[in-house]
């Protein structure tokens, strides 16, 4: 028989597997020390872990509630009022999903069309600019300013066009582990209210926020709230991103057509991982809050094992990520520096342009701190080796 061609056009022809996959399949390769995907090499804690297994024991496996289980989106709205101010219905404004990438991908594809723009920030998370595009719309990126990596808010406003509908922005941000401030937030709400545009707030990181500072939730604000879509991922808070699962928070007219894809997209997050959440968050309030000392010790940890290494470091005020400038060591672009570290001297890292449209000329590696010490200080011995 003959063997059939089959055409295809992409959708996404310039996208490959992403980085992540392919760095964490190279560390395990390797045997390298991998601080390149961003996950915790601990454990979720275990009453959490033996609440799942309850559930699931207790016959909660049937589809939950299309929005959520009620209990979790409870505590969810009861958690943000605490923390932020914020009055949110858990029955218009609340939907749990299965994972903050797909609650991003739903969001994108309820709100945005043919002939749009949104604007992202560059670097940014790389989920974002795909499901722009398989919207139909188009991303414009704006560079963020190196070393600290700001917002520079007179270039955000030079970009806005009459077809400018959308602003994702991520506080703290994944990459560069910046986070925004009170004027930026300011900046943004005047910006979102002028030009009458919706803000995607990605906020997984939302707790990991340090040397006393505070994380700037849109959900702090009430005009910005207004018309806001926030994520956040319980993959972050709770050590457990295999469990995809997060939520979204957003006005209900912007809730109501988030669902609307949500709905056919997924339908549901997984039911008993939101039946141990509920209970979980209603017995530990504690663990979120006590979350930014718990890896700000990490990375001040890691920083001060590298510190006599030739790397040097730049602020990293939020998120498990570090960025590392290794200027001093080699005048190689970031891909090749990445790669060098990985086969020749056994540690994973991702570079920073696969985030970027535009890299910036700053030669840094991003390496993930959600690890027991004894592995950051092993990753540490061998950074300091070169
Ligand atoms: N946004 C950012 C900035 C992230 O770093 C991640 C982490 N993977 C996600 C979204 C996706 O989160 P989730 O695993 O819950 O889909
Ligand atoms: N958010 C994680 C990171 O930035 C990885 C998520 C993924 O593998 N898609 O490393």
């Amino acid at each position: 028989m003959k063997a059939m061609t089959i055409t295809v056009k992409s959708k996404l022809p310039h996208v490959g597997t992403t980085i992540f996959t392919v760095m964490s399949r190279k560390a395990e390769q390797l045997g390298a020390i991998n601080l390149s995907q961003g996950f915790p090499d601990f454990d979720a804690p275990l009453p959490l872990r033996e609440l799942l297994a309850e559930h699931v024991a207790a016959g909660r496996n049937q589809y939950p509630p299309m929005a959520g289980v009620p209990a979790l989106r409870e505590q969810i709205a009861a958690k943000v009022a605490r923390i932020y101010g914020a009055d949110v219905s858990p029955e218009l404004a609340v939907t749990v999903v299965p994972g903050a990438t797909t609650a991003i991908f739903s969001a994108i594809l309820a709100l945005v069309g043919p002939g749009d723009e949104v604007i992202t920030l560059d670097p940014s998370y790389d989920s974002y600019e795909p499901s722009i595009t398989l919207a139909g719309a188009r991303a414009i990126r704006v560079p963020l300013v190196p070393p600290a990596f700001g917002v520079d808010w007179q270039r955000v406003a030079d970009s806005v066009s009459p077809r400018t509908r959308m602003i994702v922005i991520n506080t703290p941000h994944n990459p560069t582990g910046a986070i925004l401030s009170a004027e930026d937030m300011s900046a943004l709400t005047a910006l979102a209210e002028r030009h009458n545009l919706i803000v995607l707030s990605d906020e997984v990181y939302e707790h990991l926020v340090y040397d006393g500072q505070r994380h700037e939730s849109v959900l702090r604000y009430p005009a910005l709230a207004a018309r806001s879509l926030a994520v956040f991922s319980f993959g972050k808070t709770y050590h457990a991103t295999g469990w995809k699962t997060g939520y979204c928070i957003g006005p209900p007219e912007l809730t109501a057509e988030f669902r609307k894809v949500h709905q056919f997209n997924t339908f549901v997050a997984v039911a008993p991982i939101q039946y141990a959440l509920a209970d979980f968050m209603a017995r530990h309030p504690e663990h979120y809050l006590t979350l930014d000392n718990f890896y700000q010790a990490k990375r001040d940890f890691f920083n001060r094992s590298v510190a006599e290494s030739r790397f040097t470091l730049t602020p990293a005020p939020g998120t498990f990520f570090q960025l590392l400038d290794y200027s001093a060591i080699a005048d190689v672009d970031d891909v090749t520096m990445c790669e060098r570290l990985v086969t020749e001297h056994g540690v994973a890292s991702i570079p920073l342009s696969v985030f970027c449209e535009h890299p910036p000329a700053t030669r840094v590696l991003r390496f993930c701190f959600a690890k027991q010490e004894s592995t950051l200080a092993s990753a540490a011995e061998r950074l300091c080796a070169i």
